[in-house]
């Protein structure tokens, strides 16, 4: 059992590196990085695959990501070969969806939607770890501005570890160049924050970088890091 007071106060003044290396040390193979590909996760996997080279990546499949990013995961790979790629399928197809559900369901019901392509897959994929890692940053939104380093996630009933809360936008895109990693060019055309094609737009709200997600529905999460 994690005391998960302790381990935040244990690394309050460590880094993402510093929580990465918790990460390892406490749950060894247990644990993976569920990853969207997005400018934290580039980043997030450069630290990962320093401290552990093999670590395993979960990739929701949901059968509508944009082609940038499908190709950005392959020249992902090929810069880290090690690193264990699972692409979780969703529950059902876009065909059978479309027959049991009506056409273009994210539409009507992305909460539905996302419960079939994404948070049944994350439940199925993290049955044999005790923690993931996610990237996800306090100034991203006002839902995530409490986030801890280490965090209990009633919702998969594990450990939910975030290296980057402290970091900034400015920090991220540091890091991108400095170290040169690939990363979705569709950022260069307005996308802070990308996902499913269908739920995912430019953004034009300063401050809120999940604004472009899910536009004109009342919802800015997936259902991964939400209650609901
Ligand atoms: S983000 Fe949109 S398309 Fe993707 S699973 Fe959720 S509702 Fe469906």
């Amino acid at each position: 059992m994690i005391d998960i007071a302790a381990a935040n106060e244990a690394l309050k003044h460590g880094d993402a590196l510093d929580v990465i290396r918790w990460t390892q040390e406490t749950f060894g193979d247990e644990w993976l990085y569920a990853c969207s590909f997005g400018a934290e996760a580039v980043v997030l996997i450069d630290m990962i695959a320093a401290v552990v080279p093999d670590a395993r990546l979960l990739f929701l499949d949901t059968d509508v990501h944009f082609p940038e990013t499908l190709a950005l995961i392959d020249r992902v790979m090929e810069r880290y070969p090690r690193l264990r790629l699972i692409r979780a399928p969703a529950s059902l197809t876009l065909e059978e969806q479309e027959a049991q559900y009506g056409p273009e369901l994210w539409k009507h019901n992305p909460t539905l939607c996302c419960t079939l392509r994404k948070v049944r897959p994350m439940q199925q994929a993290l049955a044999g770890v005790q923690a993931w890692m996610t990237g996800l940053r306090r100034e991203q939104s006002a839902s995530r501005a409490n986030t801890a380093f280490v965090n209990e996630d009633a919702k998969f009933g594990k450990i939910k570890i975030c290296p980057l809360i402290h970091w900034s936008w400015d920090d991220i895109w540091m890091y991108i160049n400095t170290h040169r990693l690939p990363y979705n060019p569709l950022h260069d055309q307005g996308y802070p924050s990308i996902g499913c094609m269908p739920c995912t737009a430019p953004s034009s709200e300063q401050g809120d970088s999940r604004s472009g997600r899910w536009v004109g529905h009342a919802k800015n999460e997936c259902g991964l890091h939400a209650d609901g």
